[in-house]
């Protein structure tokens, strides 16, 4: 017999799967991609997953990987240094906006691409090479198992990648990134690429909502400081230029990748996560959008709901 939970869940996917979008085209791997996968994973913070349609699926986590970069950069230098090379207000703008302030060339956020560049390049290591090791155990542990990696997609990213390159340059011109940014574009590129499913993701979402231990696992992956601070700037900045739709009508901190995935976290509850290829005007899963916005009015998800 399934549970009410699961019924209500297939229901939502059943119901969502008109909605319609465009495959994200500028990396010509994730073009390849079946534009009709859909499927939808709720991760309890005491390690219960939900699970409904094209759960097997991977695909690389492109920007979902922000946040948990930007975590392991917290964790490693503190919030002080992070600040100083990367600021926390919402741009406004598209995920690969050249978004830096004038004067500085400080990013305006970790969630664009322009800061997340900055963020890779402040995890510590000796090289790039180390660095991108650490990033992909660190994903790992929130997910609770090891994570895959996708080389097709790094290939094709990294053979295209002519505006993240001219985002990391114009970094080094500004004296964010040291040294040669080429292999700080190579790792970010890298943790793009890192292979997931949705119960991966449910999983690292509901990483965040038990406050940084992983329900499964039970290992404290960041601290609980740290896990604030990451949801504040998912929630202000995570969906870009739709942040400010997104808060107002889902009311999560969330944050998408042009590969089709989104995850949205209920603090002290849940982590959602959600997979659709099909993306939205502003590179976020269409489908993946409307089964939040759903979710949240049926299940009274929004932060600041008030009954
Ligand atoms: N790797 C992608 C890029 O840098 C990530 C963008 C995204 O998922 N929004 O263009």
């Amino acid at each position: 017999m399934r549970s009410p939970v699961q019924q209500y869940l297939e229901a939502i996917v059943e119901q969502c799967a008109g909605t319609d979008g465009e495959v994200a085209g500028y990396i010509p791997e994730l073009a390849a991609a079946d534009p009709d996968q859909f499927a939808l994973a709720l991760a309890t913070v005491d390690g219960h997953v939900y699970e409904v349609g094209d759960i097997g699926a991977r695909y690389s986590i492109q920007s979902i990987s922000k946040p948990f970069t930007y975590a392991l950069a917290l964790a490693d230098q503190g919030r002080k240094a992070v600040a100083e090379k990367v600021d926390v207000e919402p741009s406004g703008e598209a995920f690969n906006e050249i978004s830096l302030a004038s004067g500085t060339g400080r990013p305006r956020n970790p969630m664009i691409n322009a800061g997340a560049i900055t963020t890779a390049s402040l995890v510590a290591g000796a090289d790039a090479e180390e660095r991108f090791r650490r990033v992909r155990a660190w994903y790992s542990d929130f997910a609770g198992r090891e994570l895959g990696f996708d080389e097709a997609v790094y290939a094709s990213e990294l053979a295209t990648a002519h505006r993240n390159r001219a985002i990391a340059h114009l970094l080094r011109e500004f004296g964010i990134l040291r040294g040669d940014p080429e292999p700080t574009l190579d790792q970010y590129i890298r943790q793009c690429s890192v292979a997931v499913d949705t119960r991966d993701l449910a999983l690292m979402a509901a990483t965040l909502a038990n406050g940084g231990v992983q329900p499964r696992s039970g290992r404290r992956v960041l601290p609980a400081t740290d896990v604030e601070q990451v949801l504040s700037v998912m929630a202000t900045c995570g969906m870009y230029d739709a942040a400010g739709d997104w808060l107002s009508t889902v009311g999560m901190p969330a944050k998408s990748g042009v590969s089709g995935g989104i995850i949205a976290i209920l603090p002290g509850q849940a982590g959602l996560a959600v997979f659709s290829p099909r993306l939205d005007a502003h590179g976020n899963s269409a489908r993946g959008v409307a089964v939040c916005e759903r979710m949240s009015r049926d299940m009274e998800m929004h932060l600041m709901h008030v009954g």
